[in-house]
C-alpha cells in the first residue's frame, strides 16, 4: 500500500495502517505479505542555521519510530533547548523557530550527508536504519521544491513571497495572503521509487494531511498526479476536515487562500475523480458530514484519529470502500 503524507495527520495515519497491516517498527522486509511506502511531502523543507530542514519526513519518522514529542507533534521526545537558547543569545536569525538539541543531531547528519552529496532519499534511508519506522519513507522528490507563501508584508505594505516556514510559523498564517507557490516544481522529478510505489500498489491512500500544503504540494510535483490517474490500483482519500474544521493546523487559512470551503465534500471535489480528470475513487468522510463527488465513491465513517485502533479501523474503511479485504 502507497500512502501519500505530510506530516502529523500522515503520521497518525501510518500508525493505525501499520497496525493494521499486522505490521510492527522494525525492519521492511521485502515480499512480506504486507508493505507501506509512504511518500512524503517536502514543500515544508528549508535552511536555517545552516542545516536542512524536512520537518515532514522527520515528523513521520520519528512518529513510526517511536521518537516523536507526541504533544508537541514535532521534534524529539525527551528534548532540551541549549543550541536554541545559545543561538538567541547570539541574536542569530531566525528567532522564531526552535530546535532542540536531540533533534539537532538528526540535523548534523542529514546537512554533512547532502554537502556529501547524497540524494535526500538515501539519506532518510540511512537515518531509518536507526529509527526502523516498519514503512519505507520516500520524500516525493529528491530535488527543492519548496512551499513559498505570497503575502502583504504587515512591516511595509509590500507584497512578497515568504517561505512557508515563515508564514506557518512566525506569522500563524495571520497575514494577507494572496497565494502559494512551489518554488522549483517545474524541474523537479519524483524520487527514486516514487512513481513505482503509486504504480506498483495494491492501494493508493491520500492520508487525512493538509489539502493543500501537504497533499497539494506533492501533487505539483511532475508526474505524480498521472500516476495516480493510471495506476491500476484504486485510490481513497480521507478528509482531514471533519465538520467544517481541520483537527489541528490551519488548513481552513491554507483552503482559503486557495477559494477551497473547509468542507469534507469541497475538498473532494477539489480532489475530483479519476473518470474526469481528478485522482479519486474513493473519499471517507466524517460520519456527521456527506459529500457528494461526480464519481467517486463516499461513505461516512468515524474519522477522528483518537488512537491506533481507531485510526486502523478508518484505514479498513477505506480499503472496503474500494472492495479490498484483507
Ligand atoms: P502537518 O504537515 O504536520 O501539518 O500534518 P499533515 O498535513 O499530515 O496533517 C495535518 C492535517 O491532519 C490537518 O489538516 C488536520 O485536520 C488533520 N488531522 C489531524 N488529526 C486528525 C484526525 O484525527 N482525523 C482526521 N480526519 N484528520 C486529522
Ligand atoms: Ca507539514
Amino acid at each position: 500500500m502507497t500512502v501519500l503524507v505530510g506530516g502529523v495527520g500522515g503520521a497518525k495515519f501510518l500508525v493505525g495502517l501499520r497496525s493494521l497491516l499486522d505490521l510492527a517498527k522494525g525492519p521492511v522486509s521485502e515480499g512480506a505479505e504486507h508493505e507501506i511506502t509512504a511518500v512524503v511531502n517536502v514543500g515544508d523543507d528549508v535552511w536555517m542555521h545552516g542545516l536542512r530542514i524536512t520537518p515532514d519526513l522527520d515528523t513521520c519518522m520519528y512518529t513510526l519510530g517511536g521518537g516523536i514529542d507526541v504533544e508537541r507533534g514535532w521534534g524529539r521526545t525527551d528534548e532540551s533547548w541549549h543550541v536554541k537558547e545559545e543561538l538567541a543569545a547570539y541574536g542569530a536569525d531566525p528567532d522564531w523557530f526552535g530546535l532542540g538539541d536531540r533533534d539537532t543531531a538528526t540535523h548534523l547528519i542529514r546537512t554533512r550527508m547532502l554537502d556529501h552529496g547524497y540524494p535526500l532519499s538515501s539519506i532518510v534511508a540511512a537515518l531509518c536504519n536507526r529509527w526502523q519506522p516498519g514503512v519505507t519513507l520516500l520524500p516525493v522528490t529528491d530535488d527543492r521544491c519548496e512551499t513559498h507563501v505570497v503575502i502583504t508584508d504587515p512591516a511595509d505594505g509590500e507584497k512578497r513571497a515568504i517561505h512557508f516556514q515563515e508564514w506557518w510559523v512566525r506569522h500563524r498564517a495571520q497575514v494577507p495572503t494572496h497565494s502559494f507557490v512551489q518554488v522549483g516544481a517545474d524541474k523537479a522529478k519524483p524520487a527514486p521509487g516514487v512513481l513505482e510505489a503509486i504504480e506498483g500498489a495494491d492501494l493508493v491512500v491520500l492520508a487525512p494531511s493538509n489539502p493543500v500544503v501537504s497533499i497539494g504540494a506533492l501533487l505539483s510535483v511532475p508526474g505524480i498526479r498521472g500516476a495516480l490517474r493510471t495506476t491500476a490500483a484504486k485510490v481513497v482519500g480521507i478528509s482531514p476536515v471533519i465538520a467544517g474544521k481541520p483537527l489541528r493546523g490551519m488548513a481552513d487559512e491554507c483552503l482559503t487562500v486557495i477559494g477551497v470551503p473547509t468542507e469534507a465534500e469541497a475538498i473532494g471535489r477539489m480532489y475530483g475523480a479519476r473518470s474526469e480528470a481528478g485522482i479519486l475513487d474513493g473519499w471517507l468522510v466524517d460520519t456527521g458530514d456527506r459529500a457528494d463527488i461526480p464519481g467517486v465513491a463516499v461513505k461516512s465513517v468515524p474519522l477522528l484519529m483518537s488512537d491506533p485502533e481507531a485510526t486502523a479501523e478508518m484505514a479498513r474503511q477505506a480499503m472496503e470502500l474500494v472492495g479490498i479485504t484483507l
